[in-house]
């Protein structure tokens, strides 16, 4: 699974819905991005993810850290 925010293939699926079969939650262990199979196509699908809050593996790596 490929993870709309960052493009990583390291997203996957971590809870089904109570009642088989209605939607999946998923999140990447890399940007942290989570969401429900059921959202739309903007937030589900790397391609319709919005270009200005897409990240790269550059953006995740020089990202501000609080201390
Ligand atoms: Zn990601």
């Amino acid at each position: 699974m490929i993870c709309p925010r960052c493009r990583s293939t390291e997203a996957g699926t971590v809870a089904h819905s109570p009642v088989a079969g209605h939607w999946t939650m998923n999140s990447c262990s890399v940007c942290w991005y989570a969401w429900r199979s059921t959202e739309p196509a903007t937030a589900t699908d790397p391609d319709a993810y919005p270009v200005e809050f897409r990240l790269t593996a550059e953006d995740i790596t020089t990202a501000p850290r609080l201390v």
